[in-house]
């Protein structure tokens, strides 16, 4: 899908990746008249829209509705979904989802009379921006600002076999094709305790292994506490200080997880969400002098800018020149919320951080 006539064409902001970050910045500078255009190797809306917020929370209701999840405690019934039932309806409904929201966010980019070019961008010499269509033309763009947008995906650790069909991140697991029956979540954060609602809604037998001390450490320990408790009540396994140190397939054909701990385990699914690193790979920062550290981020100052006429927002920058080393740097006023069976969302001081100024 492109719009309008763009090779060689000079806009006052081109961005590079119309997820959230992106197409909220592009409609902006249109709102106040300036000319952008948004270009997008996949599909409009970003990982909200293909494998994030929208396909995880449509999967989610479902396997809560579908299975009576809500109403167990009020029957004492546990209903098992059944498989062949269950999993072509919500996969035909988080498809639906994504495409609407897909198709919603191009007719918003369009109606804001943003420019919309499909293909992969790269910064070229003299300060263009190169892009490759899906039919193989290379056009050539001018920016009096290029905004990065690349946003991330799951890191991809090579001690674990991601080419066992069993072994996926949060990118490949939509596209499992049969329920779990044994799952083990290597990561207790937002997409962990999602994932490890929905399997257990599904009525797999879920292993959740951490290597902080708490689940969802970015959030007050109350809070976590009280998910830990609910998910132990459900029979979830919680191994925390854990780390997975090999995930591979044995010659006797089983999956077999190593955790730090020493602890085996032999699921028949593994969920590795522990960690994203940032698309900035292919863009040629280097020719700008843009450095990134080792999960591809990109530090921005406090006015996003990363150097003259190039700025970054999303999920592939570091704010405010540091370095993300562990949650105590995620700015205090960054609110964060999981959509476990319960949802829990947190903004503003830990109990920890107010210990610690006093
Ligand atoms: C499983 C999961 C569940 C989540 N649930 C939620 C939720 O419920 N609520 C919520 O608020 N957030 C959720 N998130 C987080 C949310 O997806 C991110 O915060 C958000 O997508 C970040 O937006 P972004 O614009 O920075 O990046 P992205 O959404 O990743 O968008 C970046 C875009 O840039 C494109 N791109 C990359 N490189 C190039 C290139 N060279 N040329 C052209 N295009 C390029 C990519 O194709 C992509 O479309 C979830 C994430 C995951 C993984």
């Amino acid at each position: 899908m492109s719009t309008g006539v763009v090779m060689e064409e000079t806009y006052d902001l081109v961005a590079i990746g119309a997820g959230p970050a992106g197409e909220s910045a592009v409609e902006l500078a249109a709102f106040y008249g300036f000319r952008a255009v948004v270009i997008e190797k996949n599909r409009p809306g970003g990982t909200v829209t293909t494998t994030g917020g929208a396909p995880t929370k449509t999967l989610r209701e479902a396997a809560l509705y579908l299975t009576g999840f809500r109403d167990r405690d009020i029957y004492g019934l546990d209903l098992a979904a059944v498989p062949g039932i269950v999993l072509p309806t919500i996969r035909k409904r988080t498809r639906d989802v994504s495409e609407l929201l897909q198709r919603v966010t191009a007719e918003n980019i369009a109606r804001h009379n943003v420019a919309y070019v499909q293909g992969h961008a790269r910064l070229g010499p003299g300060r263009t921006i190169l892009v490759r269509t899906p039919d193989g033309q290379e056009l050539t763009l001018r920016a009096k600002t290029i905004l990065i947008a690349t946003g991330s995906r799951p890191v991809r650790p090579k001690s674990v076999a991601f080419d066992d069909p069993a072994v996926c991140d949060s990118d490949t697991i939509l596209a499992l094709g049969r329920i779990p029956k044994d799952i083990l979540i290597v990561g207790g954060g937002p997409v962990g305790v999602e994932y490890a609602t929905i399997c257990h809604a599904l009525g797999a037998r879920v292993t959740l292994a951490d290597t902080a001390d708490r689940l969802m450490p970015m959030m007050d320990g109350e809070m976590s506490r009280r998910m830990d408790e609910l998910f132990r009540r459900w029979g979830v396994t919680i191994v925390l200080g854990a780390s997975a140190d090999t995930i591979v397939r044995s010659t006797a054909g089983n999956l077999e997880v190593l955790l730090s701990t020493g602890a085996k385990f032999q699921p028949d699914t593994v969920l590795f969400a522990a960690g994203r690193a940032a698309n900035t790979e292919g863009l040629d920062l280097d020719a700008w002098g843009v450095k990134v550290d080792s999960l591809g981020r990109i530090v921005i100052d406090e006015h996003f800018r990363i150097a003259s006429e190039l700025v970054g927002i999303g999920q592939m920058v570091i704010h405010f020149g540091g370095t993300l080393r562990d949650f105590d740097q995620v700015p205090m006023n960054t609110p964060t919320y999981s959509y476990a069976y319960k949802y829990a969302a947190f903004d503003g001081l830990r109990r920890m951080d107010q210990q610690r100024s006093r």
